[in-house]
């Protein structure tokens, strides 16, 4: 089997889906990856992203399908696709929802948002085999791939994961506000050029890695009036980044207010951050239906 990680961007926008002229470059679907090695097939989040997904998935015709299934949380904005996921009709679908240690909170959640109020189907009535699974402490095979959890720190918390494959690695991160974790607090008001450390056990988690997706909601402008609502000034994540030694850089989670061009405003800011560190880091936003071979 290839060590090749394939990363394929479903949904990248966050809190609330944005369709429209501003967003269509990057576009308005929210959280949802697709990591491939091999025939293991890996979905980060389930935001309304997940339904192009399915009917990628449902076009291509396999004639049985595994889909291993990871919620960052269980925000809106990360599970809303998962009723309108085509696969999980069909009942030659297999499908694990991991969830933490001896916790199917995950898999609850997604059929409690398919109580009869919400949806007209219920979550019983799915035809494909739908199971949960926890983590064994901090990792979880998902067939012959490792994945890595991590905790992150958000409201009501939420989880980051690490796949490995090989040499090759990917992180996935969002919904964390780094700017909470800091091990200076202070640093970023005495001076902001300042390179703003991280605790090592989440530099850690994410050394190395060849492609970090990354919550990167706010400029540092936009930060100053959304302290602990769970997301990170977009620079601050360079910094974790450079500290961890990471290839490549994706900024994911866009806020809903923000267009594609404030995006692109959003990327320059966070090259110029990384250059400024004294470091070479390739940095790009996240956009809907790239895939990247890492
Ligand atoms: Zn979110
Ligand atoms: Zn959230």
């Amino acid at each position: 089997m290839s060590d090749d990680l394939f990363v394929r961007f479903w949904g990248v926008r966050g809190s609330i889906p944005t369709p429209g002229p501003r967003t269509r470059r990057y576009g308005g679907n929210t959280s949802c990856v697709e990591v491939r090695v091999g025939d293991t097939l890996m979905v980060f989040d389930a935001g309304t992203g997940m339904r192009e997904l399915g009917v990628h998935l449902l076009k291509a015709r396999a004639k049985e399908l595994t889909v291993h299934l990871f919620l960052s949380h269980p925000h809106w904005d990360h599970i809303q696709g998962f009723p309108f996921f085509g696969p999980a009709y069909v009942n030659t679908t297999t499908m694990y929802v991991y969830g933490p240690k001896g916790d199917d909170k995950n898999y609850q959640l997604l059929s409690g948002q398919m109580a009869n109020a919400y949806f007209p189907v219920r979550f019983s009535d799915l035809g494909a085999k739908i199971v949960a699974r926890s983590f064994n402490g901090t990792a979880v095979k998902a067939g012959d791939v490792k994945v890595k959890c991590f905790g992150q720190k958000h409201p009501g918390g939420s989880t980051g994961f690490r796949v490995e494959s090989g040499e090759r690695s990917v992180v996935f991160a969002t919904d964390s506000e780094l700017d909470q974790m800091l091990v200076d607090p202070d640093i970023v008001k005495r001076d902001p050029e300042a390179l703003r450390e991280l605790p090592d056990d989440l530099v850690s988690a994410v050394r190395g890695a060849d492609l970090l997706i990354a919550d990167a909601q706010y400029t540092d402008a936009e930060y100053l009036t959304k302290v602990g609502w769970g997301h990170p000034r977009a620079t601050t994540v360079v910094d974790l980044a450079v500290q961890a030694g990471v290839r490549q850089l994706a900024l994911t989670h866009h806020d809903p207010m923000h267009s594609d061009r404030d995006v692109d405003l959003m990327v320059l800011e966070c090259q110029e951050r990384a250059e400024s560190l004294g470091v070479e880091l390739e940095v790009f936003g996240a956009r809907e239906g790239i895939t990247l071979k890492v």
